[in-house]
């Protein structure tokens, strides 16, 4: 098993752990970057998130309000960011489906590079048209 995260799961190294049920792990991240960084995982190995069945995706999002605020209250963050990763190129490097939570103060040297495009409403559409087709979702229905 070369998972680091199922590794931890199962007991074979040491987690900070914050909450554990049958499905979901939360545990302080070893590397934070600000101090109070939580990381929520599913208890089942999927490498990213869009190869997890709904129901299980949803178990775990259902402790993200919870641990924020327990992240917040517990740092005194005047805010949090929830990040979840995908892929080497959208930064994720381990290859089990998690997510950060970070609390954030005024001031912190945290910064995401947030390029803002401009773009036509007739790109937006064919976009829009191309995703909903691709979610073979019926685009009558409006989405
Ligand atoms: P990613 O870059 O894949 O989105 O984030 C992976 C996160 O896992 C990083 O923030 C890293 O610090 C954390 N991490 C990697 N290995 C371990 C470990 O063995 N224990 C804990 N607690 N966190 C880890
Ligand atoms: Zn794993």
């Amino acid at each position: 098993m070369s998972c680091v995260f199922c590794q931890l799961i199962a007991g074979d190294f040491p987690a900070h752990v914050i909450y554990e049920d049958e499905t979901v792990f939360a545990f302080m991240d070893i590397n934070p970057v600000a101090m109070g960084h939580v990381l929520l995982v599913p208890k089942t190995h999927y490498e990213t998130l869009d190869q997890m069945p709904a129901d299980e995706s949803g178990r775990l999002a259902r402790m993200l309000p919870a641990l924020v605020r327990g992240v917040k209250n517990a740092t005194e963050a005047e805010g949090v960011n929830v990040l979840q990763n995908n892929g080497a190129v959208a930064g994720q490097q381990v290859g089990h489906v998690h997510y950060h939570i970070i609390p954030r103060v005024k001031g912190d040297d945290l910064k995401w590079n947030w390029p803002a495009k401009k773009v036509s409403p007739d790109e937006l559409t064919e976009l829009r048209a191309r995703v909903a087709v691709a979610m073979n979702i019926d685009e009558r229905k409006g989405l």
